[in-house]
């Protein structure tokens, strides 16, 4: 029996877990705080003493794997893009190593969601699964066989900085009409306000739409069209056999039936069998994803 300690690294909460990796089972859980303000060396600390914790109480836990927002340069193997800013260059996973005596892994929050899903949620059963989180922002990863596939690069399942409209918003990327620049939640909150809308976020904005409103209704209309386009691509290229949807967006319906029949509409085939599933695992899937990296 494999068990597995993962660490999901937030910007605010770090979660560790003890995992079996046989059925999925979380045998142990613990949250701390990151107190991301008191630097570097002290959210290292932080994560080595939740594993070392874990570690005692099941000594059999063979591999540590941790996930978290932001990704591991393939050229320097330091930290970037993290919004836990003082990880960012910097090398998490050798400190790690060092401090625990064993080496480990470290893998963005969106390719853990992937993993997770694929072997242990929705995904199960499919020999490639497209692990999608769409929420603050858009990223992917990319699962064959139950494994996680990065790429030479690192960049492996990035779909959000597809761009699929030329003349759309500018995107931090340097880019414009990004993926993530159409379908993140703060792209439908922005669409919102420049239609005329007030401040509401896109939760609500998705009530509104439901209720007839039309300012509401004409940015989910967008987005339906936007998410069919951009997953239609990912499609053609990969033809996935499940696509798993995560993060605050996945819980839109639409997307799942106006949204389904988007990419329907877009996908170079005369119909769509792909799978399009909401995720299984919700908040447990980046620490479980986190614990199966290998
Ligand atoms: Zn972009």
């Amino acid at each position: 029996m494999a068990r597995r300690i993962g660490v999901d690294l937030g910007g605010t909460k770090i979660e560790g877990v003890v995992l079996d990796d046989a059925d999925g089972r979380v045998l142990r859980r613990e949250r701390v705080p990151t107190e991301s303000a008191r630097g570097y060396d002290h959210i290292v600390e932080t994560v080595a003493a939740l594993v070392e914790r874990l570690r005692a109480t099941h000594p059999d836990a063979g591999s540590i794997g941790i996930g978290t927002p932001g990704a591991i340069s393939s050229r320097t193997g330091l930290m970037k893009n993290s919004n836990t800013t003082c990880l960012n260059g910097r090398d998490l996973p050798a400190d790690l190593a060092r401090r625990l005596g064993q080496p480990l892994r470290v893998e963005n929050d969106a390719n853990c969601f992937a993993l997770a899903e694929a072997r242990h949620g929705a995904g199960q059963g499919g020999r490639l699964v497209f692990g999608v989180i769409m929420g603050t922002g858009v990223g992917g990863g990319l699962v064959i066989d139950g494994r996680l596939w990065s790429g030479p690069q690192h960049i492996a399942g990035e779909w959000g900085h597809h761009v699929i409209d030329p003349q759309g918003p500018h995107c931090y990327c340097g880019q414009r009409g990004c993926v993530e620049s159409l379908i993140s939640g703060p792209a439908l909150e922005r669409r919102y306000r420049e239609l005329g809308g007030d401040g509401a976020d896109t939760p609500a904005i998705v009530v509104r739409a439901r209720a007839g409103e039309d300012r509401a209704g004409r940015v989910v209309e967008q987005l339906v069209a936007h998410f069919g386009r951009a997953l239609a691509n990912v499609i053609d290229i990969l033809d996935p056999d499940v696509v798993v949807l995560g993060g605050g967006l996945s819980m839109i319906d639409e997307l799942y039936a106006g949204g389904r029949d988007a990419v329907a509409r877009y996908v170079f085939n005369d119909e769509l069998r792909t799978p399009i599933r909401r995720h299984q695992l919700g908040d447990s899937a980046g620490v479980i994803g986190a614990a199966l990296l290998e």
